[in-house]
């Protein structure tokens, strides 16, 4: 196994380990980033993207996580394809293995892996990813404005996707495969009280139709085994995300679902030199912006914890 010693290792390059990339190596860190399996993260399977502030007319996804990668790059990122697929913080300096062949060895670890949305795993989901199915109703929402949707799921984010595209389209289903839901009693209420959403009880869906674009769906109730097709344009799966920490497990805490826990008010893990952004540790907000404010949260506290450091072996070399 290939060996090197870093200063700043970034691992995921969304929105939140690029930002901490500029940080970083503005700050003189000589970052070394890691791609992971997705390079640019959930951003590039979105299309147009109208919320990030700064472009005014909007930008696609995949254009604008190309623009993070140059600027990185431009302050002298080392940007690598590559997965993190161990790590070893049981001593001081970190250790992460990549593509299970490369050891590096890290003075501080920007953990920025991010999440991926749980999919249902149906016919037609894959083909029509982008085109008419979406994880994401605040990225996704407006370009269905007036028009027919489907939401599936029954938690507080399938409940806050079906409100927030009752605003913009005409009609918006909201399947639930249980006679109740999970969502929060408040947000429940939001739903009953937005005349546009109809909600379809123990109702799954079964496929989904449509070549260059959706064009139907095709639900049934399990309890009768009744079958509707639902003519919409719009299918957002909301049943929850799963962050891409499975390797930090029984090193850094985190909550049931794995996400990362940070020190409030920083980006700091319960490992000294490893800091956590994005969504890798936020299941609340989940945007592009809140995953860029914790990137540059990240740099900033590894860059204060490397001069900490550096201050302190000074210190120790010179009263020695
Ligand atoms: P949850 O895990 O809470 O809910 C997922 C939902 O998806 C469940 O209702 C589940 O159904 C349903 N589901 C799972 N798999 C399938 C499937 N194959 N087919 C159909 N339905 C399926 O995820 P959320 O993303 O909703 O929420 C995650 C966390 O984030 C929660 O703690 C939530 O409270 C929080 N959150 C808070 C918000 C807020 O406070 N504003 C907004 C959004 C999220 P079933 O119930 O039958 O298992």
């Amino acid at each position: 196994m290939s060996s090197e010693k870093v200063s700043c290792l970034i691992i995921g390059s969304g929105p939140a380990g690029y930002t901490a990339a500029i940080y970083a190596a503005r700050a003189g860190l000589n970052p070394v980033l890691y791609q992971g399996a997705q390079p640019g993260g959930q951003l590039t399977i979105t299309t147009e993207v109208d919320n990030y502030p700064g472009y005014p007319d909007g930008i696609t996804g995949p254009e604008m996580m190309i623009n993070f990668e140059k600027q990185a790059k431009r302050f002298g990122t080392d940007i690598r394809y590559g997965m993190a697929t161990e790590v070893d913080f049981t001593s001081y300096p970190h250790k992460v293995i990549i593509d299970n062949k490369h050891e590096i060895t890290a003075d501080s670890v920007i953990v920025s892996t991010g999440a991926s949305a749980k999919w249902l795993g149906i016919e037609g989901e894959d083909r029509l990813n982008g085109r008419g199915v979406s994880a994401c109703a605040v990225c996704d929402g407006f370009f269905f404005r007036g028009q027919d949707v489907v939401v599936v799921g029954a938690g507080d984010t399938a409940a806050e996707e079906a409100s927030y595209l009752a605003k913009l389209c005409r009609k918006v289903y909201l399947l639930v495969r249980r006679d109740e839901m999970r969502a929060s009693k408040i947000m429940q209420k939001r739903v009953e009280m937005l005349p546009n959403i109809e909600v379809l009880w123990n109702t799954e869906t079964v496929k989904l139709n449509g070549e260059e674009g959706l064009e139907s769906v095709l639900v049934k109730n399990n309890k009768t085994g009744e079958e509707q097709l639902l003519d919409v344009t719009g299918f957002f799966v909301a049943i929850g995300h799963k962050p891409n920490t499975d390797i930090f497990k029984g090193y850094l805490h985190m909550d049931e679902t794995g996400y990362i826990q940070t020190v409030k008010g920083s980006s700091c893990t319960n490992i000294k030199g490893v800091f956590a952004c994005g969504d890798a540790q936020d299941n609340v907000y989940r945007q592009a912006i809140t995953a860029a404010g914790t990137g540059c949260m990240a740099a900033l506290d590894a860059e204060r914890f490397l001069m900490e450091r550096e201050v302190k072996e000074i210190i120790e070399e010179t009263t020695a």
